[in-house]
């Protein structure tokens, strides 16, 4: 083991790296995914187990080093890796074991979808995750987590049995129903506040390995029309689907579009079924009837290839920022907001993922979860500038700002899922979970991590 801030590291097996070290080389252990991130750390500390968590942990406040965790290093602030901090790294924790008997998961903390989905669809078996598979499981479930299987199965979190968690001062504790009842509640949904998690048991369910997959995409000129038309079809959206919107997406340069319409700028409908084919044609047919698209593609799919067919959209490096909204309802005026805004971006890779929240996600209560948003069928509306060179950045910062602002008036405030946080000062974390939740993670805070040491997040601040 090597260790060039004030010396050794005991009990740690892994290894920690600083500027010094030329192998593994600094610069690609303190990348994140978004390429506009430059943090320098202190050192990294490359864990292997919970036992070398907790003894970087343990070195890190030994040390009056800051602390950050790194789990798929997609948080778009770049918390995962902080400057000067210790990065407690979990890549190399992510090994995932499936028990079919059981139907249920443990996957290690520094896991990503990707190896997440591989290892339980060897059985037919999923969890609810995200919409891109570089995505870590770590940070996107400990704020929530949510993507295709949530109509269907709710949050990540909902199917989070129990964990294991590696305390601010080393312990190493069960969090479940019967152990740390409260710190249970407070990892799902409480971000990377409450400790490290080295292992999470999640419930599966049986998935595809084959669903339905449906693409319909209109140009911008048909704004007004497609985007009450994606609203009408997700109003009645049977069981079995789901569905996301990509507004103000340009369409991909993929062999599945006509080429004339390769980067075409538009709005694009995913209509995802979980059953039969002819289902899912149906619905698709539906859609197509009421507005005929500019083009369309509808396919079988492995659900694996689902979980990544958006990857390309945000690859790892591109240079990015976000904020995001709820809104209840995609009222007349919302759309003609989105539809104004959708022209106005400068990256042909920018554009608001809309997530629709409901079925499943709805069946529970409020307070069961530290989860920030309402429990009520909701869209989950992202402002995503995703940029490959820094003019457009730049220029998309203003515009998801701007984008944002006009959209307030019509969402339930500024308050919105702390995973899509990018500035999460105190004010707008306060929002996100309403004041009583707060209040109450706050207390959990005091109790489990009460120098604040994890810090470098959606920041709940310990009660005083
Ligand atoms: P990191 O940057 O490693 O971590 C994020 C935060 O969680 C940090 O504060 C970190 O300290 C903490 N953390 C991570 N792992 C652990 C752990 N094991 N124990 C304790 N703390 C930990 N979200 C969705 O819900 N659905 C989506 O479909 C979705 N799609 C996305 C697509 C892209 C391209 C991107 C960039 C993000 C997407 N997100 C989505 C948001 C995603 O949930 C957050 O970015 C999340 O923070 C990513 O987790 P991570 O482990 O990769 O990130």
């Amino acid at each position: 083991m090597s260790g060039h801030i004030g010396g050794t590291y005991p009990n740690f097996s892994g290894r920690v790296v600083t500027e010094a070290d030329p192998d593994p080389d600094y610069d690609s252990v303190r990348m994140v995914w978004n390429g506009a991130i430059d943090h320098r750390p202190a050192a990294v500390a490359q864990c292997q187990n919970a036992q070398d968590v907790a003894a970087a942990l343990i070195a890190a406040r030994i040390r009056g080093l800051d602390v950050s965790v790194r789990g798929g290093g997609h948080n778009f602030a770049g918390n995962a890796v902080w400057p000067d901090a210790l990065t407690v790294d979990l890549r190399a924790m992510s090994a995932v074991r499936v028990d079919p008997v059981t139907r249920t998961a443990y996957c290690q903390g520094g896991a990503l979808l990707s190896d997440l989905d591989t290892a339980t669809q060897n059985l037919g078996l999923a969890v609810p995750a995200g919409t891109v598979s570089h995505t870590g499981v770590g940070g996107l479930t400990l704020g929530g987590g949510f993507g295709w299987l949530t109509r269907e199965h709710g949050l990540s979190i909902d199917n989070l049995r129990s964990a294991e968690v590696v305390l601010a001062d080393g312990r190493i504790v069960e969090a479940c129903a019967d152990s740390h009842p409260d710190l249970y509640w407070a990892i799902r949904g409480g971000g990377g506040n409450f400790g490290v998690v080295t292992e999470f048991r999640f419930d599966l369910h049986p998935v595809g390995p084959i669903v339905q997959v449906g693409l319909l995409f209109w140009p911008l000129s048909q704004g007004t029309e497609a985007l009450r038309t994606m609203r009408e079809t997700l109003e009645s959206l049977p069981a079995g689907f789901a569905a996301m919107l990509g507004i103000g997406m340009n369409a991909p340069p993929a062999p599945f579009v006509p080429e004339r319409f390769h980067l075409a700028p538009g709005h694009a409908l995913i209509i995802v079924g979980f059953g039969a084919p002819d289902v899912h044609e149906k619905v698709v047919a539906g859609v197509r009837e009421q507005l005929p698209p500019l083009f369309d593609l509808v396919t079988p799919m492995p659900y694996t290839a689902l979980q990544s067919l958006l990857d390309d959209a945000a690859p790892p490096g591109i240079l990015a920022y976000e904020r995001a909204l709820y809104l209840d309802a995609l009222t007349d005026d919302a759309i003609e907001v989105m539809k104004e805004f959708s022209g106005r971006k400068s990256s042909p890779m920018s554009f608001a993922p809309v997530f629709t929240l409901d079925g499943a996600y709805t069946a529970v209560d409020d307070d069961a979860t530290a989860f920030s948003g309402l429990r009520r069928p909701t869209y989950a509306v992202n402002f995503a500038c995703i940029a490959p060179a820094p003019e457009l950045l730049a220029a998309d910062i203003e515009w998801v700002k701007e984008y944002w602002q006009a959209l307030l008036p019509f969402s339930r405030g500024a308050g919105s899922y702390v995973n899509f946080m990018v500035e999460p000062d105190q004010e707008r974390v306060v929002a996100a979970y309403g004041a009583d939740k707060y209040r109450r993670l706050a207390a959990i805070k005091r109790e489990y991590d009460p120098e604040n040491l994890f810090r470098h997040n959606a920041n709940i601040k310990p009660a005083a």
